[in-house]
């Protein structure tokens, strides 16, 4: 059980400080990246075995659905990695304005098609994840062992702080007996998503799983490639059909990605899972609050089958009240997945690599997990308050509670989303906030407050339910939909 080249080279003196990532993806590569500015050695541990190129792999079923950078996340990523938007770029993907190239339809109409210096950035998920890492294993210092697990963690003599982790071959004879290594480190990063063992590996070795909130509004997902036709005349080039709390469940959106195709993505909450089958999936798409989207597609060519996804609970672990061992830290959907309707996983993961970077300038070298892991949570606090908050407008969402504050809050919200379709100036703040380029504070500015109050004091907004929304939410909802009035 040890991992001799290691071993061998730290007594030859080669390597002094080892730290191990547990996870390959976006948050693992991040991580190694900054721990190579303080660590001789960065080894990641990925249990899949990865693809040379940009293709969907087991370890990260969500890849093959919607995915796109805000450009917090872009900045984090270019930072990180010089050059990596131009790579992109060249790649195919697009970088595109949120505001002139975007066209939503909100609740209260489209947004503004007016440029507003917000670029955000698209692809497919597996062409980002080859980019990311093509940068990082130019690192010399970065090892990649792929095809491995995490088992579990070992602990030094004194248990007071992590050794190492310890590693299986991922794919091994069924009857053949479980053959460990131990690979040791001064500091193990989790990085394994939404999915992670690390509760149970600290709980294992004595210490203290996290607190863990879920808030789930049982959002599905079915995606699907298409080839655009160019006589398609359009306004757009990345098209998002919102849903409407509380009665109409279901979303869409086009986004352009490399190979000039687009990746078409439709949703449903409240259980409205949309189907995987061809005609289930156009039907769906035909159902949503505007025709666009569906008249996009039909004139468009499948490229794809249709893939599903229903994995997209927000689920926090509060590692920063947990009792943890020295040398152990947590970053990314480990710590808090979001519901990916909202596009902020990869963003903010970013932005905790940076934080992980500055723990250990600070600590010259040395982590200090609690003071990393009560930053991460000031980073994600905000960003959980909105994405929990507006799942909570829905009536079926379990978890989490509708408190006064909340009400204030989908109040406030509202008036800003009712203000949109009329104003490029609270479109452009909602937007800032939205690419984590301003913090929510931004919805209060004076310019926008100013508006709101006018607002309330106006005629109230009359949404019309839609016959077709409301005669398809599932039976199943359709008391939680009065549960609403009753929460109102
Ligand atoms: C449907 C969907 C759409 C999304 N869209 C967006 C979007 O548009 N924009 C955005 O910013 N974010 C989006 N996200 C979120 C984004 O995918 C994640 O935030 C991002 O991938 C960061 O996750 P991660 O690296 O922490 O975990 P993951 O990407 O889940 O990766 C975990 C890695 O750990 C490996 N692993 C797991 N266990 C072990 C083990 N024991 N040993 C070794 N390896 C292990 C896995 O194989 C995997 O490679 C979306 C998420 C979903 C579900």
């Amino acid at each position: 059980m040890q991992d001799r080249s290691w071993r061998q080279q730290r007594q030859e003196g080669v390597v002094d400080r080892h730290a191990v990532v547990v996870g390959g993806s976006i948050g693992g590569m991040l991580a190694a990246r900054v721990l190579a500015d303080h660590f001789d050695q960065v080894t990641v541990v990925e249990r899949d075995q990865l693809p040379e190129g940009s293709e969907n792999r087991p370890g990260v079923p969500q890849a093959r659905h919607l995915h796109f950078l805000f450009k917090r996340g872009l900045m984090v990523a270019e930072e990180l990695f010089p050059g990596i938007t131009a790579d992109l770029q060249e790649a195919g993907s697009h970088l595109l304005d949120q505001g002139s190239d975007f066209r939503i339809l909100y609740r209260s109409g489209w947004s503004p098609r007016k440029e507003i210096g917000l670029e955000f950035c698209t692809f497919t998920r597996p062409l980002f994840e080859a980019t990311v890492r093509r940068h990082l294993m130019t690192n010399p210092k970065v090892l990649l062992r792929q095809g491995f697990e995490v088992a579990g963690l070992e602990l030094d003599e004194d248990k007071a702080r992590v050794a190492g982790v310890r590693l299986r071959p991922r794919h091994r004879d069924p009857n053949a007996p479980v053959e460990e290594e131990l690979l040791a480190a001064e500091l193990v990063v989790d990085a394994s998503g939404r999915g992670s063992k690390a509760p149970d590996w600290l709980e294992a070795v004595g210490y203290e799983r996290p607190e863990e909130m879920v808030v789930d509004a049982f959002w599905g997902y079915a995606t699907r490639l298409y080839e655009p036709v160019e006589e398609y005349k359009k306004e757009w080039k990345t098209l998002f059909i919102m849903n409407r709390p509380p009665y109409q469940p279901r979303a869409g959106i086009i986004q352009p990605v490399e190979g000039n195709r687009w990746i078409v993505t439709i949703a449903g909450v409240m259980h409205d899972y949309p189907p995987t089958d061809e005609d289930g999936f156009l039907q769906f798409a035909r159902s949503l609050s505007s025709p666009e989207l569906y008249r996009a597609i039909q004139k468009a060519r499948p490229l794809s089958k249709v893939w599903g996804y229903r994995r997209t609970e927000n689920r926090l672990r509060s590692y920063e009240k947990a009792r943890l061992p020295q040398g152990f830290a947590a970053l990314g959907d480990s710590v808090c997945a979001f519901n990916p309707v909202y596009g902020l996983g990869m963003t903010l993961t970013g932005l905790e690599a940076l934080e992980l970077g500055k723990c250990l300038s600070h600590g010259r070298g040395t982590l200090d997990t609690r003071r990393f892991q009560k930053r991460v949570s000031k980073l994600v606090a905000g960003p959980w308050a909105l994405t929990t908050g507006e799942d909570l407008r829905w009536p079926t969402t379990q978890g989490g509670k509708i408190t006064a504050k909340l009400k204030l809050m989908h109040w406030y919200i509202e008036q800003v989303i009712r203000l949109i379709p009329q104003s490029e100036d609270v479109f452009r703040r909602f937007q800032e906030v939205n690419h984590m380029m301003k913090s929510p504070a931004a919805l209060f500015h004076p310019s926008v407050l100013r508006r709101v109050l006018r607002q309330a004091f106006g005629p109230r907004p009359v949404y019309a339910r839609p016959k077709e929304a409301a005669a398809r939410v599932p039976a199943s909802t359709a008391t939680a939909t009065s549960t609403v009035a009753i929460r109102r």
